[in-house]
């Protein structure tokens, strides 16, 4: 079948239950043809594009029936879309031709081939009607405000009978649906038609006499149910499809939707075992915490499926004794699978992308369809795992795509989505070429946060370019973030929108440590001792630390020509200080990173050579990670701490720095990059642009030569704000912030989109 159908007050009209009945049926039918017909111009169709619960159409017929298009590719319907530009005089011949019925205001929405006006019965004169017929166009009044100037013979009708003989489909396989006047020409045709409950009553009027046309009671979707039904187009058996494709709900209250399982599986004798993360990263325990009370609880994430380990499990448990009603749901992937996903595609397109080093992005189709592939499996799994109403918590970019599939799949779920990663403004963020996509599936969320406001602010900006959006609620930044003070602080965010009908919340949430970790850690005899050694081998010596990952984001090169500087200009330091450097090398498939690799060593054998004295280097770089324990060491060694990445989501160095300090009751100093996300959460400590080489050779001067009582008294202020904002406090923060905006968003009326066109 071929359903044609009008938009506002039909196909995106009627409850929700309706819409939801209709769009399934029709993703379980990919024989029916799917056509839009609408008063909008396509600009305004796009943003439903981009909303994976909409059916896309196959075709769209815009601009009252001036434009048609391929619904895949938006490019033009030929030879048809030809033959209407033809008949078209130019918006400048209208415009003029109108110039003198100063009543007219025109529509300020996209429209092409036509132009679009507000007004009253009153206003179409028959004067009017003569200067409209003058220029050898038609004019269309409906809904008793819109009045539309359009080429003479166009209207929905004829661009429909054009596109339904161009695919040779019969016609008595059209089903039209529409609710406004504008609507008409398509019943005109002859095709059976319904038009929708509360349809405009000149349209009711107007096709009374149509035997082959459907009064129906029901509003927008369930009209065009009901008229499916009448009509026998799908038989029985067809309407009943998208029950039959209902899922089994689960038993999971919470499911947790991350890329890493709870625990390791690591190879021995040719078989996978299990055992716990040796370095358990701050986020994974305190989420496991959440299903401490016995909370009915699933953990979806993937994990290789070789058949050289036997049967895939797809469950197992995570800890029977601390979490009795928790199961891990496995995610089969291929090695492949997984390299794409995780190492290369993430890698490679997204992570320079979101860190605003686009240019360094590359982009692949194919990767991308593995990408979509993978997190369909993460929605299907999480479908299965969850109970009616559950809450679904999804975390960061490698799933973003999962809002979009669960959503369809489960609408009554409360999906919430926390974005580990730097979220860069619309300018570049446009770059990726599946925007639309990513971010109609954020949309799908009811709650999305991030760390600091500024990264969600930067998705309203990106949004605003994907859908129309309404803002409902702003809050300010302050006391909590910084505002004016540093390159990502911001005064004012945004905490709730509107998009499509629906609201989405939105919040900061700065990830937190684990301080007991950091404190046992302190604690324990070889730390202690390790911390003795350094102590004796530094001795003499002010030591400047810096630990990051090997990444172009964080600026280490940028930090060690600053150093060479610094020595330079102050050579009463040499043989005073030192730079130990803990940089942790990427995985050795990750080939994008060997080229700055080997720039770091050049710098560092270079600056090396020109300042080292015996007994003494300027610089001692270690290329590996060190244990969590070790580096705690090194904290409490260090007088200063110097982050300088270019871009970072939030770094948790800084934090871990400030936390050690303030445990031992140190003088160190912290000087952060202005543009890492805790920069906005750190007061204390002493900002820098690491963009600017002077700034950067400055305020590691000023940490240098600070007096003890000043550091002392920054520290304090970081100690505050690190102790107070755990991890822990992260977590629940987060979960009582989802759990208010379900609320919110279940107790307030679901609004109806409605655009300035039929
Ligand atoms: N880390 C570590 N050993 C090292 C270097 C870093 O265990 O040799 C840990 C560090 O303690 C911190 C994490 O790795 O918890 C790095 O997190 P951060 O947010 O600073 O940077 P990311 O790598 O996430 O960009």
């Amino acid at each position: 079948m071929l359903l044609a159908t009008d938009l506002d007050g039909t196909f995106l009209a009627g409850d929700t239950q309706s819409r939801l009945k209709l769009y399934q049926l029709i993703a379980a039918h990919p024989d029916i043809t799917l056509v839009f017909v609408t008063g909008r111009g396509l600009e305004s169709v796009l943003p439903l594009l981009s909303d994976p619960t909409i059916p896309q159409p196959h075709y769209i017929i815009c601009d009252v029936g001036c434009t048609v298009v391929h619904g895949e590719t938006l490019q033009p319907v030929q030879p048809l879309q030809g033959s209407i530009d033809a008949l078209w005089p130019g918006e400048r011949v209208v415009e003029e031709a109108l110039a003198g019925f100063a009543d007219l205001q025109r529509q300020d929405v996209p429209q092409e081939r036509r132009c679009s006006y507000f007004c009253t019965a009153g206003e179409v004169t028959p004067a009017l009607r003569d200067v409209v017929e003058d220029i050898d166009c038609d004019l269309l009044f409906s809904a008793e405000r819109y009045l539309d100037v359009l080429p003479r013979g166009i209207n929905k009708g004829h661009t429909l009978s054009g596109l339904v003989a161009h695919l040779n489909i019969a016609e008595e396989r059209v089903l039209v649906a529409g609710d406004t006047l504008n609507d008409l020409s398509m019943y005109e045709q002859g095709y059976l038609g319904v038009c929708v409950g509360d349809s405009e009553s000149e349209l009711i009027r107007s096709t009374e006499q149509r035997a082959r046309v459907l009064h129906a009671n029901d509003t927008g979707c369930g009209g065009i149910l009901e008229a499916i039904a009448h009509f026998g187009f799908l038989g029985p058996a067809g309407l009943e499809a998208e029950e039959r494709e209902e899922l089994k709900r689960g038993k999971a209250d919470l499911i947790i939707v991350y890329h890493r399982l709870p625990y390791e599986e690591v190879e021995q004798d040719g078989k996978l075992i299990r055992r716990r993360p040796q370095s358990p990263n701050g986020i994974i325990p305190t989420l496991l915490s959440f299903f401490a009370d016995g909370k009915a609880g699933s953990w979806v994430a993937w994990s290789v499926d070789d058949p050289q380990y036997g049967e895939f499990e797809t469950h197992t448990e995570v800890d029977t004794k601390k979490y009795p009603k928790l199961v891990a749901a496995r995610v089969p992937l291929t090695k492949n699978d997984v390299d794409i996903f995780y190492k290369k595609f993430s890698k490679e397109a997204f992570w320079p992308t979101l860190h605003t080093f686009w240019e360094r992005a590359s982009f692949r189709e194919d990767h991308w369809q593995v990408f979509l592939a993978v997190n369909k499996k993460f929605a299907e799994c999480t479908a299965a795992e969850a109970a009616e109403g559950a809450t679904v918590w999804i975390h960061d970019y490698n799933l973003w795509m999962v809002p979009a599939f669960l959503r369809e799949l489960r609408p009554d779920l409360v999906i919430a989505f926390f974005h580990h990663t730097y979220f860069p403004s619309a300018d570049v963020f446009n770059v990726l070429p599946w925007r639309r996509e990513i971010i109609g599936s954020l949309l799908q969320c009811d709650y999305v946060g991030f760390h600091i406001p500024r990264q969600a602010e930067n998705f309203v900006d990106v949004a605003r370019g994907v859908a129309p959006i309404n803002v409902r609620k702003k809050v300010g930044c302050a006391p909590r973030f910084l505002t004016y003070g540093c390159a990502v602080g911001l005064d004012e965010m945004t905490t709730e929108i509107e998009v499509h009908g629906r609201s989405i919340h939105l919040g900061a949430h700065p990830v937190g440590l684990d301080l007991n970790r950091a404190r046992s850690a302190l604690e324990s005899a070889a730390v202690r001792q390790r911390m003795t050694e350094l102590r004796e081998e530094l001795e003499g010596v002010r030591v400047i630390l810096s630990v990051e990952r090997l990444d172009y984001t964080k600026g280490i090169l940028e930090k060690l020509n600053a150093y060479e500087m610094l020595l330079q200009e102050h050579p009463e330091l040499i043989g005073k200080i030192t730079l130990i450097t803990v940089c942790v090398p990427a995985a050795r498939e990750m080939t994008i990173y060997s080229e700055l690799q080997s720039q770091i060593e050049q710098a560092v054998g270079r600056i090396n050579g020109q300042f080292a004295k015996v007994g003494w280097s300027p610089i001692q770089f270690f290329f590996r990670g060190f244990p969590f324990e070790e580096l705690v060491a090194y904290y409490a060694m260090a007088d200063v701490m110097w982050i300088t990445p270019l871009r970072d989501g939030l770094n948790l160095v800084a934090k871990e720095y400030a936390a050690v300090q303030g445990m031992i009751d140190g003088t160190g100093v912290l000087v952060l990059s202005e543009f890492a996300g805790a920069a906005a959460e750190l007061r204390g400590a002493v900002l820098a642009n690491p963009h600017d080489p002077r700034e950067l050779v400055n305020t590691c001067y000023f940490a240098l030569t600070m007096s003890a009582a000043q550091a002392r008294s920054r520290l304090r202020e970081l100690f505050e704000v690190v102790q107070y904002n755990d991890i822990d406090h992260w977590g629940q923060d987060f979960l009582r912030a989802v759990a208010d905006s379900a609320t919110a968003n279940r107790e307030a009326e679901k609004p109806e989109l409605t655009l300035a066109c039929g």
